[in-house]
């Protein structure tokens, strides 16, 4: 079976919007074991659209499109099916009245021009969509199928969770077709290339369950991939293969699929019964956002406090005003003294301290821009660890944020 996603919308063309539906899609589709060939996106022009969905009914099994059902004039989806099905379009009782009651739901006068959305091929059958006003569509026609989702992102993983995924993974066992089942193992601390090493015959040798490398943003990850009749099965050959990595690259494994180190980071404190607080100065506040990011952080997560300022290292955070004077603001004294002090003033029983220089100005011969000074204090030792990043600004932010935090994670194991 194979698969084509035709995203529709003339802002997709301009770059105005960034087309983030076709790589959600694909991902879903690689996942279920389904062949994706061709990927276009077209403007919302009648005769183009259906020129697209012509080619592409010819080639492909399942079309999956995207966008252009909206209620307003340039929205042609609906049109451009009907005329690749040469059927007319019908007006639907029971989509009018999903659109209605959901404009009711959230309180708003409806605009005559939704009447659109209740318009159908006279094949398709309608897919309700509790995210928003414009119905999904599905065809099934000789063994082919097609389902149209709107463009808003929400709506269409809304719509493709509910509707095309479960359809499809039946089709797909109907069929015949063997069961894909994955799992990504996350690791940080070691880059992709001496991951790769580790497991470089493991990579050479497979053939199911496979394996692939990739770089994710902070992380590096392996991605074990079974195929079988089931399930269990493929859950079997990715456990043995998970177990083998996991022999040589335990160390840096923190977790697997959509897992975030904050998130494992929280599990962690909380096994220990440990409170955390933060001095952020390079960093402005990233690490405390990514902590907070987790439901239930506040069991374990007292808060911090952004001191870019000298001014506020001395008088909030307790730095000793020598320790700026002799080693400056970003140093290992500093760092070190910014965990201590947030620690203690906040009575957490871990503190972490960061500063740098993010650049792309302030740098110096001594300390180029991108030198970062990070500090973990807990109640009997104190550890420093200092890193010089290349990129941007943000870059610099980012990467900042993530080596506290993997040396909070290794501190904390
Ligand atoms: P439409 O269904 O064409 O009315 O699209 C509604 C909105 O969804 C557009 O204004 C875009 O902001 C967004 N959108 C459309 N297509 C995509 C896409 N392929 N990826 C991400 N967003 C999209
Ligand atoms: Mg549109």
């Amino acid at each position: 079976m194979n698969a084509e996603i035709i995203c529709i919308g003339t802002e997709l063309l301009l770059g105005h919007t960034v087309d983030t539906n076709s790589a959600y899609l694909a991902r879903e589709l690689a996942e279920l074991g389904i062949n994706l060939f061709h990927k276009s996106t077209v403007g919302d022009n009648l005769n183009r659209i259906v020129s697209l969905l012509r080619q592409a009914w010819n080639r492909s099994d399942v079309l999956i499109l995207s966008g252009g059902l909206g209620p307003t004039q340039d929205d042609l989806t609906r049109e451009a099916v009907a005329e690749l099905l040469g059927e007319p379009l019908e007006f639907r009782e029971e989509a009018w009245e999903e659109i209605l009651s959901y404009f009711r739901k959230t309180g708003r006068s409806l605009p005559e021009s939704n009447r659109r959305q209740a318009m159908f091929p006279a094949s398709a059958r309608m897919l309700s969509n509790r995210l928003g006003t414009a119905p999904g569509l599905f065809v099934e026609c000789n063994g082919k199928y097609l389902f149209a989702f709107p463009g808003v992102p929400r709506e269409l993983i809304g719509l493709w969770e509910e509707h095309g995924r479960p359809f499809l993974k039946r089709l797909l066992s109907e069929t015949g077709h063997p069961v894909l089942t994955s799992k990504m193992i996350r690791m940080i601390g070691i880059g992709e290339s001496a991951m790769e090493e580790r497991v470089m015959d493991l990579i050479q040798n497979q053939t199911n369950p496979t394996i692939a490398p990739y770089v994710g943003k902070g992380d590096v990850l392996l991605r074990i991939t079974a195929r079988g009749n089931s399930e269990a099965e493929n859950h079997r050959r990715i456990d043995e293969m998970y177990h083998r990595v996991q022999e040589r690259l335990g160390e840096y494994i923190y977790g697997t699929d959509e897992e975030t180190l904050e998130e494992v980071i929280g599990r962690q404190l909380t096994a220990k019964g440990w409170t955390l607080a933060t001095a952020e100065s390079c960093t402005g506040g990233l690490i405390g956002h990514r902590l907070t990011l987790v439901p239930g952080s506040s069991a374990y997560y007292l808060g911090g406090v952004v001191s870019y300022s000298n001014r506020l290292k001395t008088d909030l955070l307790q730095v000793p005003e020598s320790i700026l004077q002799e080693y400056g603001a970003v140093s290992e004294e500093t760092a070190r003294a910014m965990a201590e002090g947030v620690r203690l003033i906040t009575g957490a029983d871990v503190g972490i301290g960061v500063t740098g220089i993010a650049g792309p100005d302030g740098g110096t011969e001594m300390k180029p821009v991108g030198l970062v000074y990070y500090s973990v204090a807990l109640s009997d030792k104190t550890v420093v660890e200092h890193r010089i990043f290349p990129y941007d600004r943000s870059g610099n932010k980012e990467a900042a944020a993530q080596a506290v935090l993997t040396l909070l994670w290794k501190m904390l194991r």
